[in-house]
């Protein structure tokens, strides 16, 4: 099966050979006649010199339209024509389905189509092999982030996705009916995999759907992302979580040079693995870099995209990737982090690629005295949280995590320039199909 090529789509028996497949391209050239049938593997030329041929099979396989799926069956030939350095000359033939015409999109064609007209036709976008790649990539990249939690002793979890309460923010929330209730899709496993922190389930993560009814149109929001959430008990402070998630995403970067090859050389990109530790930067210093470079931005305020890419650039500018932003005020992160006692700050980072946020985290607020007053002092009613809260009265270890969007960190180690890139069937405000 493999004797020929990496591929379940061809199988060879004394020099015969069947190879399934899309007719990528048909070409006709008086005696002699070319198909190239594409699979997820690559390509084959199929040979078809037309004196050697059976008539009625060669008109059958030249006047086939391009992308219809068939079986070809023939006598393979080593050529130094291909890229494979074989060709097949068929003796049958099984056509499975006939493409229309035209097609909603090419495959080959090297036309710039937008990225609606892409995104409508997904299935077909798909067939090329450099977008097949970054899904190949994606899904490396899970297989090396759950390698790298699984060996830091991290369990894997599921918590619910239709909720009474959300925790990242009430006009976020997809409302849904849920019987006579109303209910919400869960911004982020956050509520749970906390209370999972009371239970001596003492390292827990997640990769799951989070879903935000963000209302904007940017390149890095959509409205349903995988977030990859990890929570971990014990911790002396959030430190110890920042070393954490470089540990996987160090992991996965350096991982995924060496198992992606292939996809990268594909995509025609390089993953640069940048030196350990990450740089931290304080709030306070990035605040001061931001407001230099003239965005009106007070003490307390959110660094924005804006602020973001200021300090991208900033650190693009000494060679580094990614860094860490640290001790923002607790004005500016939810009820659930820590306080730094006697400063406006709080216990918490981000950590940024390429000046974007793809990671937010902290050490939590186990306290459940201290956790009322956060959740009253952002203006939230604590009996809408009695489920969450009853955890941290009686007994809750110290603790802390992250959360982080696997799209958002695949955009930009690959530089895809959209989320839109990263997701199989993206979700946005103006998109519910395909
Ligand atoms: P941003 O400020 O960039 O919108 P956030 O601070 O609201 O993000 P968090 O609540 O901190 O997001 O969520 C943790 C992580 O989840 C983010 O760092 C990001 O990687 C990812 N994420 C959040 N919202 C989205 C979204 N709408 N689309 C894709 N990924 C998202
Ligand atoms: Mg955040």
């Amino acid at each position: 099966m493999s004797a020929v090529r990496n591929s379940s789509n061809i199988s060879v028996e004394d020099g015969t050979a069947t190879v399934k497949g899309w007719v990528q391209d048909v070409r006709a050239l008086g005696g002699i006649a070319f198909v190239t049938l594409r699979d997820r593997f690559g390509t084959i030329q199929i040979t078809l010199p037309k004196k050697k041929i059976d008539p009625e099979l060669f008109e059958e396989l030249t006047k086939l339209p391009r992308e219809s799926v068939v079986a070809v069956t023939g006598e393979v030939k080593a050529s130094n024509q291909t890229a494979l350095g074989l060709e097949l000359i068929p003796t049958s033939a099984e056509i499975y389905s006939k493409a229309g015409v035209p097609l909603p999109l090419g495959v080959v064609d090297k036309v710039n189509v937008e990225m609606d007209t892409r995104l409508n036709h997904r299935f077909m976008d798909l067939r090329k092999p450099e977008i097949r790649a970054i899904f190949e990539l994606k899904a490396m990249m899970v297989e090396l982030i759950e390698e790298c939690v699984r060996e830091n002793g991290f369990i894997q979890v599921y918590t619910p996705k239709i909720n009474a309460a959300g925790a990242e923010g009430g006009a976020e929330l997809f409302k849904i009916q849920y019987f006579d209730k109303p209910a919400f899709l869960a911004q982020s496993p956050q509520l749970y995999k906390q209370i999972l922190m009371s239970t001596g389930l003492d390292r827990v993560f997640e990769l799951g759907p989070a879903f935000r009814a963000e209302l904007s149109n940017t390149n890095r929001h959509v409205t349903e992302f995988i977030s990859f959430d990890g929570e971990m008990s014990w911790i002396q402070n959030e430190e110890e979580v920042m070393a954490m998630i470089e540990t996987i995403v160090d992991h996965v970067l350096t991982g995924l040079k060496e198992k992606g090859k292939k996809q990268l050389e594909i995509l025609g990109k390089e993953i640069n693995v940048p030196a350990r530790p990450y740089p931290i930067l304080t709030y306070s210093e990035c605040l001061k870099i931001v407001q230099d470079a003239g965005l009106p931005l007070k003490e307390g305020d959110d660094l924005g995209t804006e602020g973001e890419k200021i300090i991208g650039d900033k650190m693009a500018e000494k060679g580094v990737d990614l860094y860490f932003i640290a001790e923002y005020p607790e004005e500016a992160k939810p009820f659930y982090i820590m306080e730094k006692d006697g400063t406006p700050y709080s216990f918490s980072f981000d950590l940024d690629y390429k000046g974007q946020e793809i990671s937010s985290g902290g050490q939590r607020e186990h306290r459940y005295d201290r956790l009322v007053a956060r959740m009253e002092k952002k203006g939230l009613n604590p009996a809408d949280f009695q489920f969450y809260l009853e955890a941290f009265e009686y007994g809750m270890p110290p603790h802390g995590g992250w959360g982080i969007g696997i799209e958002r960190l695949l955009v930009k180690m690959l530089d895809l320039g959209n989320i839109r890139e990263a997701i199989l069937f993206p979700r946005d405000p103006a998109r519910l199909t395909p």
